[in-house]
């Protein structure tokens, strides 16, 4: 019989862990599928390792891992993958504001042959303004960039065990999971649902950490910003021809007295473009130098006692 493995990233839910492995289980057990649900605490600093425990000793099936410090949900998601073994494997949130009621759905289209089956957001759920205004505007340039509607997609998918096997092998650290499935192909079903409100405590997301997330994403999906580099550039080339001909001109017929104002414009628009034009490239060297010095992308400091193998410290299966 098939297994399904459920990947549920958590950082600081302790709140959540027993119930939503109590929700899942009830689910799964009713629909009579199959399954192992792992927790990967991504360095949580509250209970939720301890909650995990606890879950895994009511339920076999539960299994869980923790980090050695917080790697970001990204690395979580990637440890749950790496530590799944069933034939298909479902991503959620373990907030529980991906619904549960989905999964018999997605399980259905797997047995039908999908490989894929992409969890596609309705709404939004609740959000502020501000986090609204930001991610419409970070999801529709990540679109054009990868040139795939992103705004509706969501972290919450299920993927064949071909399809995990082949993300496992991508030699990169910098992941952008969401996108990563579009760009692995295979065929795809997607099925719908409403973003729920989070059953317990806040989204672990600030301001600041999820305008990192989306540079960080912009530059491990794209070269496009290094090719506004060339294109500011051009402008700026095409300002100086026009510059250098009207300053010609006026040197020519003895007028060239008062240029002070545009030595200053011209010194702070091209050393503005040029800064800018660093920053990018800097931020691709960035990437570059992560992914050379080939570290791990999570360290696991310790893991539930029916996970069998070594798998602490920067354990990748062996394929
Ligand atoms: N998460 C994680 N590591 C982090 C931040 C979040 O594993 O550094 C997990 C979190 O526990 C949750 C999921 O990622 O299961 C989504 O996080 P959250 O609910 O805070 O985000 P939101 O739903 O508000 O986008
Ligand atoms: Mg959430």
């Amino acid at each position: 019989m098939a297994t399904l493995s459920i990947v549920l990233p958590s950082y600081n839910e302790e709140q959540n862990i027993a119930n939503t492995a109590k929700v899942l289980a009830e689910l799964l057990q009713q629909e009579q599928i199959d399954y192992e649900l792992i927790f990967v605490s991504d360095g949580s600093r509250d209970g939720t390792y301890q909650e995990i425990l606890k879950a895994a000793r009511q339920d076999a099936r539960v299994k869980g891992a923790e980090f050695s410090r917080n790697f970001g949900k990204e690395a979580s998601i990637f440890a749950g993958l790496q530590l799944a073994a069933g034939d298909a494997v479902i991503v959620m949130d373990c907030d529980l504001q991906h619904p549960p009621e989905v999964i018999p759905q997605m399980w259905k289209l797997w047995n039908e042959g999908y490989e894929v089956v992409e969890g596609i957001k309705t709404s939004r759920g609740k959000e502020s303004f501000l986090h609204r205004c930001f991610a419409g505007g970070f999801y529709r340039i990540m679109s054009s960039l990868i040139k795939m509607d992103m705004n509706a997609s969501s972290d919450y998918k299920l993927l064949d065990r071909k399809v995990v096997n082949v993300l496992l092998e991508l030699p990169e650290k910098n992941t952008f999971f969401r996108a990563l499935t579009f760009w692995a192909g295979f065929k795809t079903a997607s099925v719908e649902y409403e973003v729920q409100e989070r059953a317990y405590g806040e989204s672990k997301w600030s301001f600041f950490s999820l305008m990192r997330y989306a540079v960080t994403n912009v530059t491990s999906f794209s070269t496009l910003p290094l090719q506004l580099v060339t294109v500011l550039g051009i402008i700026a080339i095409l300002f100086s021809v026009i510059l250098a001909v009207q300053t010609l001109v006026k040197y020519l017929t003895g007028t060239a007295v008062e240029g002070f104002t545009t030595v200053i414009l011209l010194i702070l628009i091209i050393g503005g473009f040029i800064m800018l034009s660093l920053g990018i490239i800097g931020h691709y060297l960035a990437r570059i130098y992560e992914e050379v010095k080939g570290r791990p992308r999570y360290i696991i400091s310790k893991v539930t006692d029916n996970i069998t193998g070594n798998v602490i410290g920067s354990w990748k299966r062996q394929s």
